[in-house]
């Protein structure tokens, strides 16, 4: 019932001290370990309930131990590990804002693009490296036929807010992305969705994101 009884490696533990959380949230003390072992999850997750957390610390701890994979050297386009697709720049900055307080000092690095502002500074920081990559998909979808970033080494996946993603007109976006990790290696990447309502459109997007994938309702 604490965090340190998770295996999520001593780094991350000393950042989850730091930020002053002592007990896992149910969504957290079910999801976490779900993850860590490597299932594809559908969470049903409110606003509130530290689902942030819940996929952050996976994907941290994970590509902790993945970080000096080669990636491919290719000019100007950057490889990242982990994708977070989120409906809203404000929320994009809020996951960006907290993993980076949980990937701090791990060497773990995170960048946030999002639409509505100048994509050039988002470029310069794409280019200074990228670990896990916080967007929202019609920026994305940008950066991806700019050839900018490239999904071909994304092993994990998030989700967030699904439900108002497809409210908010994305499932064509969201589609062109995920149709683009689907490239070799196939069968490895994980993923996780998180959604506060699950309508069928919802249901459709997990049967065809998700492999085998454990449902989670808290
Ligand atoms: P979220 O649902 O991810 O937006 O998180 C809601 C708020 O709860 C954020 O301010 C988090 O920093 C905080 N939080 C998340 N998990 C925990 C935890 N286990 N203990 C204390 N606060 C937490």
């Amino acid at each position: 019932n604490t965090f340190a009884e998770i295996d999520l490696g001593e780094a991350l533990n000393l950042n989850i001290r730091r930020c002053k959380y002592v007990k896992p949230t149910p969504v957290q003390r079910n999801a976490i370990p779900i993850s860590l072992a490597g299932r594809d999850l559908m969470a049903c997750a409110q606003t509130g309930s530290g689902k942030t957390a819940a996929f952050c610390f996976p994907i941290i701890s994970g590509i902790m131990r993945e970080q000096y994979v080669q990636r491919p050297r290719v000019a100007r386009t950057v490889f990242p590990l982990a994708l977070i697709l989120s409906p809203t720049r404000e929320l994009s900055c809020q996951i960006h804002d907290e993993a980076k307080k949980f990937a701090y000092q791990t060497g773990v690095k995170v960048v946030v693009a999002y639409g509505g502002a100048p994509i050039n500074q988002q470029l310069r920081e794409l280019e200074r490296g990228v670990d896990i990559l916080v967007a929202t998909p019609g920026r994305l979808v940008d950066l991806l036929e700019r050839a900018r970033v490239s999904l071909q080494m994304i092993g994990y996946l998030a989700l967030d807010e699904a439900d108002r993603m497809l409210d908010m007109g994305f499932e064509p976006q969201i589609r062109k992305i995920v149709e683009q990790m689907d490239m070799p290696p196939p069968g490895v990447r994980q993923t996780m969705l998180f959604s506060a309502t699950f309508p069928k459109e919802i249901q459709r997007l997990a049967s065809d994101f998700l492999s085998n994938y454990i449902f989670l309702a808290v």
